[in-house]
């Protein structure tokens, strides 16, 4: 099914003119390459102390969205994501686990991938690291120096004058006249109202990861981190700024006041912000035993499709209000363009085409790119597909349907996957490794019970039902309901007969 969703060239409609909102102006804006060539965005990546969880996921869902439509309209990107491997967490974890930071956070730098790959995120052109790009950092706190923007305290480390910066509040719009000169914070999590002078370098403790560098021995501050690598792969002013929304203060606005100090230049000039997901309603939290991360719902025995299509189908704007129903909802939805996508590909049609389908076809492609173009309205972009789904279906039951509908068709499920991703099927790998991870990490009673026959063939049941056979015979009963047990276990379910064994997978 890949090559044939894929290999079919998109010709996007004439009037596809990409509108995002915009934080900074607060207008739903034009979205095109500022330079006539490509698209440079620069979306905050994860901090890879811990599993991602769904709502780290939900941001990195909606920005793949974005990526995808961009370019199935044809506009040519640069898109960078950062990785922050150094910050208050990362210390504090590594030191605690008693190793290395770079050794700490390799383990979730590897699982954050398997994990944009299970969910069918398309990699960045460019990632970049933190520890990576300390030099560009300090060179950045030197000039905020020059400028008179960054000032060092007694201990050695270095914070920035906010006072210095008049535009500071254009982004996230806050009212900062109560704020006070000199007040500092150097956290990097912090109260989010509270606009304090922050942190650019923090001077190193004994014990903590540190560099030696021109402005003293340290470790960077998180919001350096990103304009740092930003303005090193993008320049020093771009086209689009991405994160969820909690990162709008303090951390894009520190990013804007550090950068725009340094170049007067604005540092990007679209800024979007994802909508922070729910969980039933609650914001998701370990103790409201609401918290989930991808790995849970792959255990739990949730396709990797359905979390994926569960997490876009909300515009990104909107609240997503996570439940299992809704997952339930998207399984079905799956299945249903899973089962239409067979039957469009493997009936036998009559030859010629219907007017009616080939209308429907048009109207509805058109209908899906107006919506996505409209500051990527996901909600409103499935619905015309699942309508023409519907037409078609009663269409080829009337024998109505002909093949030249089902290129029509096609055309506009193949446009539909390479943004929504969920048609073809590539579920099975996602949840295997799942399994296998679980497994490798002593949590074998988190897997679901059908998932652990998932990799046991049927040969494989097979000689453990004639070894259970075997020792009936030697009346070794302990092996016997041992090997019932396992099975059971991992989805078999197992009936003696007169006949024989019946087995069969739950
Ligand atoms: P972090 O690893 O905490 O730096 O977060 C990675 C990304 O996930 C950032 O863009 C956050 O804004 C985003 N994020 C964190 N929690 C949520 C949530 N509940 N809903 C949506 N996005 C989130
Ligand atoms: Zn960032």
């Amino acid at each position: 099914m890949a090559s044939v969703l894929t290999e079919k060239m998109s010709f996007p409609s004439a009037t596809t003119t990409m509108r995002l909102f915009n934080t900074l102006s607060g207008e739903t804006d034009e979205l095109v390459p500022v330079d006539g060539k490509e698209l440079r965005m620069y979306a905050c990546g994860p901090t890879v102390y811990d599993y991602g969880h769904i709502g780290n996921f939900r941001t990195f869902l909606e920005i793949d969205v974005l990526r995808r439509f961009l370019k199935l309209t044809g506009t040519p990107l640069r898109h960078v994501m950062n990785i922050t491997d150094v910050d208050d967490k990362i210390i504090r974890n590594s030191a605690a686990a008693g190793v290395p930071i770079g050794e700490y956070t390799a383990k979730y730098v590897n699982a954050f991938f398997e994990d944009l790959d299970a969910l069918r995120v398309e990699r960045p052109e460019v990632i970049a690291r933190a520890t990576e790009t300390i030099d560009r950092m300090v060179e950045l706190i030197q000039k905020l120096a020059e400028a008179g923007a960054a000032y060092r305290t007694e201990d050695g480390s270095w914070y920035f004058r906010i006072k210095s910066f008049p535009e500071y509040g254009k982004l996230s719009k806050k009212d900062l006249s109560g704020m006070e000169d000199g007040a500092r914070v150097d956290v990097d999590e912090y109260e989010k109202d509270s606009a304090r002078d922050f942190a650019l370098w923090k001077a190193a403790k004994p014990g903590e990861t540190s560099w030696e560098t021109p402005i003293g021995r340290g470790r960077p501050g998180w919001h350096i981190e990103c304009s740092a690598m930003s303005m090193k792969f993008l320049g020093d002013s771009f086209d689009l700024h991405a994160g969820g929304e909690d990162l709008m203060f303090p951390h894009h606005e520190n990013e804007i006041a550090q950068s725009e100090s340094v170049t007067h230049k604005p540092l990007a000039k679209h800024w979007m912000h994802v909508r922070f997901l729910l969980v039933d309603g609650k914001k998701m939290s370990k103790s409201e035993g609401n918290f989930f991360t991808l790995r849970d719902l792959l255990l739990k025995g949730y396709k990797a499709s359905a979390i994926r299509l569960a997490l876009i189908s909300v515009p990104y704007r909107h609240q997503l209000n996570f439940t299992f129903d809704g997952l339930a909802d998207a399984t079905a939805a799956i299945d249903r363009l899973r089962t239409f996508y067979d039957r469009l590909m493997k009936g036998a049609f009559p030859a010629g085409e219907n007017s009616e389908v080939q209308e429907a076809a048009k109207k509805a492609r058109d209908a899906y790119f107006a919506a996505l173009a409209n500051d990527l309205n996901t909600a409103e972009a499935r619905a015309p597909i699942f309508e023409l789904v519907r037409l078609s279906n009663t269409a080829m039951d009337q024998g109505k349907f002909q093949q030249e509908d089902r290129e029509a068709v096609k055309a506009v499920l193949a446009d539909f996957d390479a943004v929504f991703a969920v048609i073809e099927d590539r579920d099975t790998g996602p949840t295997q490794r799942a399994v296998e991870w679980a497994k490798a990490e002593g949590r074998e009673e988190d897997v679901a019970p059908e998932l652990l026959a998932v990799g046991l063939t049927d040969e494989a049941i097979k000689a453990l039902l004639a070894e259970r056979d075997q020792a009936k015979k030697r009346r070794d009963f302990a092996r016997a309901d041992q090997i019932r047990k396992e099975l059971t276990q991992r989805g078999i379910l197992i009936e003696d007969s007169k006949d024989g064994v019946r087995w069969k997978r739950k």
